[in-house]
């Protein structure tokens, strides 16, 4: 698959993000490249992992899934805050892996071809200083367990077999709250700037990289950092692309209870105003859009509780978040 195909593929399922889809996309495009011109005589691979930033709950895991899903490959995530709290980390990477190849229904060849996101990445300083030594590894002890990971090693795993890393794509992801201001501090540095428009977009796009140093601040060893030469941001979510999330992708959860509904002869329809209203909701959580689904489960509560026992139910509408919905076909009421 080229990057613009995939970037299709990512478009079904995941709103906005472009830029992000665009780096994803070459970066995994490029991967999977390397992995098949590696050949015993040919150079070693040097892999890129990739680091995701970007507010919590605007898409970075979805796009880390719905990458293994159309290149058909074993994901599975992780989280470096809990690896932080176990004081045997390699153990909890082992058992990573170990889920890796349970996705890859056993096969090893498989998994080691798979994807493993690691969330919150940024928070491996903070854990550090909050944990002291006592308990839990410390943020930097993480870091080095995953680096030699995601440099590529043999890891053992259960029945005395080994999963090789060398070829397993790790995307790491943080919100990194903050960042930008770091980056409009060191912007002025490095680069010259040039009046001609070509050069200014390019210089542009190169001033505005994160930088390895820039991820010091947050605790991020300089080997690790280094490790992750490709940084894709996400941005924050915007009221208009909330609702755009409920209505647009394939698997919406609009059209998930449309079809529940549907298979019970019944139609669901939600006026437009609901999924803004919604959005207004989801904009005051701060959690991206995570909070939506929470929010439009328990408005179609009272029809979900309804519809079952009155099969002569066959429209419930929705007209505002604040009213009651509709039921068409019966005199019933929620
Ligand atoms: P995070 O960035 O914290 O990893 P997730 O990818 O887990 O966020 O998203 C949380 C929820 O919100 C998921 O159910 C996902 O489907 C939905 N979501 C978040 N961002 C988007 C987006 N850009 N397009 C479609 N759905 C999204």
């Amino acid at each position: 698959m080229t990057p613009s195909q995939i970037v299709k593929f990512l478009d079904q399922h995941v709103i906005g993000q472009d830029e992000a889809k665009r780096q994803l996309a070459v970066a995994i495009y490029t991967h999977y490249k390397k992995i098949q011109l590696a050949g015993p005589d040919q150079v070693a691979i040097v892999k890129s992992n990739v680091l995701l930033i970007g507010p919590t709950g605007t898409g970075k895991t979805l796009l880390c899934e719905m990458l293994s899903r159309v290149l058909e490959v074993p994901f599975v995530t992780a989280n470096a805050t809990s690896l932080a709290q176990s004081e045997y980390v390699n153990d909890e990477i082992e058992a990573i892996l170990q889920r890796l190849i349970d996705k890859a229904q056993g096969d090893i060849e498989r998994a080691q071809r798979g994807i493993v996101f690691i969330d919150e990445i940024d928070k491996l300083k903070a854990i550090s200083s909050a944990h002291g030594q006592s308990r839990g590894t410390s943020g930097e002890g993480v870091q080095h367990a995953l680096l030699k990971i995601m440099e590529g090693v043999p890891v053992k795993i259960k029945d005395a077999r080994y999963i090789d890393t060398t070829q397993i794509l790790f995307i790491c992801g943080g919100a990194f709250v903050g960042i930008e201001e770091i980056l409009a501090k060191t912007r002025s540095f490095g680069f010259i700037s040039t009046s001609e428009d070509d050069n200014q977009k390019l210089l542009d796009r190169l001033n505005a990289r994160v930088k390895p140093t820039d991820l010091f601040d947050y605790g991020l060893i300089q080997e690790f950092a280094g490790r992750l030469p490709i940084v894709a941001h996400l941005k924050p979510l915007s009221r208009e692309m909330m609702v755009r999330i409920m209505t647009e992708p394939r698997n919406s959860i609009y059209s998930q209870y449309q079809q529940i509904l549907k298979d019970s002869g019944v139609e669901l329809i939600i006026e437009p105003l609901v999924f803004e209203q919604i959005a207004d909701l989801a904009m005051e959580y701060r959690v991206g859009a995570r909070s939506l689904r929470g929010i439009f489960e328990e408005m179609l509560t009272p029809a979900m509780y309804l519809v079952p026992d009155h099969p002569e139910v066959r429209q419930v509408r929705i007209a505002s978040l604040f009213e009651d919905p509709r039921f068409i076909g019966t005199r019933a009421s929620a």
